[in-house]
């Protein structure tokens, strides 16, 4: 409980203290060393210090996180905007270059003058150019009407000829989808039901060892008082062939 004495770590000034159980230790400067009051409060502001500086480092990282996030925001929203534009002006090109075509050539067909669309069925003249048609062109446009005609007739009716074959082949593709199944079904029953007597087999070779001595004893009866341990005398069977001999 004495008083003893040390040297501040920091500058070197003796220090005593009451080293007793309720004593005045002196602020510990890591394991071993002490530090005197002023240079213990020297190191508490400097800690503090350090504190506010690593706070305010932490505030202005975040400061500038937040004003990067904005200006980013901007950027995009600036960017979508501009896409927003392009995509409308390419819009309104489209539709006014659509209405130029359309203004152009408001006819069904080609004229052989201007080659402007710009002919009903049977015209004798282009309202554009006023060039004169002939019965000739449009027997030729008919004549290749009829051919077109034809061909996507043959083209149905082919396509109406498969259709039972379709169907076949859909019913078939549902059969072998059907046909899978049930035998993947019958795989797994099969597996679990040759594991059930597997482990059944298992349990009666290794759980029943007296019912199988008895076994050569005698018969059903024998097996199943082995198998209460009743002594074997109780067994009919083993008391007649006993009686026999
Ligand atoms: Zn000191
Ligand atoms: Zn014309």
């Amino acid at each position: 409980m004495g008083v003893e004495s040390t040297s501040c770590s920091k500058c070197g000034k003796i220090l005593r203290y009451n080293a007793g159980l309720f004593g005045n230790y002196p602020q510990s400067d890591g394991l071993f060393s002490r530090l005197c009051s002023e240079c213990a409060n020297d190191r508490r502001e400097e800690e503090r210090h350090e504190e506010r500086l690593k706070a305010s480092k932490r505030r202005d990282a975040e400061l500038e996180q937040d004003r990067n996030s904005r200006y980013e925001d901007s950027e995009r929203r600036l960017e979508e905007d501009r896409e927003e534009q392009r995509r409308r002006h390419e819009e309104l090109e489209q539709q006014a270059e659509d209405a130029a075509y359309e203004a152009q050539n408001p006819g069904d067909y080609e004229c052989p003058c201007c080659f402007f669309i710009t002919l009903r069925s049977g015209a004798s003249r282009c309202p554009k150019c006023q060039g004169s048609i002939s019965g000739e062109y449009w027997n030729k446009i008919y004549e290749q009407e009829a051919v077109e005609e034809k061909i996507a007739q043959e083209k149905f009716q082919e396509w109406e000829r498969l259709e039972p074959f379709r169907d076949a082949e859909e019913a078939r593709e549902k059969w072998v989808t059907a046909k899978d199944e049930v035998a993947t079904n019958w795989l797994l029953f099969t597996g679990i039901f040759l594991t059930g007597i597997l482990v059944f087999g298992l349990y009666r070779l290794f759980y029943t060892i007296p019912a199988s001595s008895a076994k050569t004893v005698g018969g059903i009866h024998c097996l199943s008082a082995a198998k209460r341990r009743e002594p074997l005398e109780s067994c009919p069977q083993q008391a007649a062939s006993r009686m026999g001999h």
